[in-house]
């Protein structure tokens, strides 16, 4: 725009009735919006400067596609921008992403976030498991010192899927055979005393010795001291991989024992089931988006759509344990 025009529209602006100044507003904190995102994604590139195929740091700029500066590697000719390679790549409308991360940092339902925004309810499920995919991957390594494991269950749920091979239950529902079955889902979940936690979705039935190894043995520190309940799996486990072990035997009654317990363990449990609530069923398919999201405010306090929007981007190191 040329000076004289803008001097013109910014004479006109004061002209404005209040239904057109909120019009305006929203247009321009739209192409902010806009800017701040394309910011953020940009600067994966700027970070790493490398081609994402085959690593060659010689590149050239070609063109922008979508607001994103396109590039080529001279090495293998490909081209790509920020988002390639990540699960954010092909996503449209990013002057949303960070309004849609609000709604994300809200917990709200996909059907009230697209009604929010202002997308689609597809649009709404699809931007929402692409932004947990790597948000969910923000965990730590290992644990450390003592630590509380113990599982825990949820009905599984087809919800969403066609051609079931049982009659549906209405959402929620109940299990169709009494006790644990194949009907459940089993969620391990582990946490030390600094808070730093990890949950596996183990599979239908039953934890068993090889599940539990599966899961636990690569992220114990060697200096842990597993703390469970009197589920004979956990004692198994710990003496094939020589890790100290103490049990609560919560069936006696006994819920402390010095400074073992599986409370901490426990009470993320609880609070993870209530707030899956709000969601009225969740498919055992995006379970672990659900577990890594609930992770993600367990994790960082005053989350922001900005950190949301790193997290989903493989940033992890903008968000700082608490
Ligand atoms: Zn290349």
């Amino acid at each position: 725009m040329k000076n004289a025009e803008f001097m013109q529209l910014m004479a006109e602006v004061t002209q404005l009735n209040h239904h057109q100044r909120n019009q305006m507003i929203a247009v321009l904190n739209q192409h902010n919006d806009t800017a701040k995102a394309i910011e953020m994604i940009e600067s994966r590139v700027d970070a790493k400067n490398t081609c994402p195929r085959c690593g060659c740091a010689n590149l050239y700029r070609h063109g922008l596609v979508s607001g994103l500066q396109r590039y080529r590697c001279k090495q293998c000719h490909k081209t790509f921008n920020a988002l390639t390679g990540t699960p954010l790549t092909r996503l449209r409308h990013k002057s949303k992403w960070l309004t849609y991360l609000e709604e994300m940092n809200q917990s709200r339902t996909v059907r009230k976030s697209a009604a929010n925004v202002g997308v689609h309810r597809n649009t709404s499920f699809r931007w929402r498991h692409r932004f947990l995919t790597w948000i969910s991957q923000d965990c730590p390594d290992k644990l450390h010192g003592i630590t509380e494991a113990d599982e825990t269950y949820l009905l599984e749920s087809n919800k969403g899927k066609r051609n079931m091979d049982r009659k549906p239950r209405k959402r929620g529902g109940t299990a169709n055979k009494p006790g644990l079955s194949g009907e459940q889902v089993c969620i391990l979940v582990a946490r030390d005393r600094a808070g730093q936690t990890l949950d596996f979705v183990v599979g239908t039935g039953s934890l068993n010795k090889m599940r539990l190894t599966t899961a636990l043995k690569p992220v114990l520190d060697i200096d842990v001291l597993l703390v469970s309940d009197a589920n004979p799996t956990y004692m198994a486990f710990c003496e094939t991989e020589g890790i100290s072990h103490e049990v609560v035997n919560i069936s006696q009654h006994q819920r402390v024992k010095g400074a073992y317990h599986v409370q901490n363990v426990n009470a993320y449990h609880s609070r993870f089931k209530m707030w899956l609530e709000r969601f009225h069923g969740v498919a055992t398919k995006y379970l672990s988006n659900y577990l890594g999201w609930r992770r993600a405010f367990e994790q960082h306090r005053n989350l922001t759509p900005k950190m949301l929007l790193n997290a989903a981007l493989g940033n992890f190191q903008y968000l700082t344990v608490t």
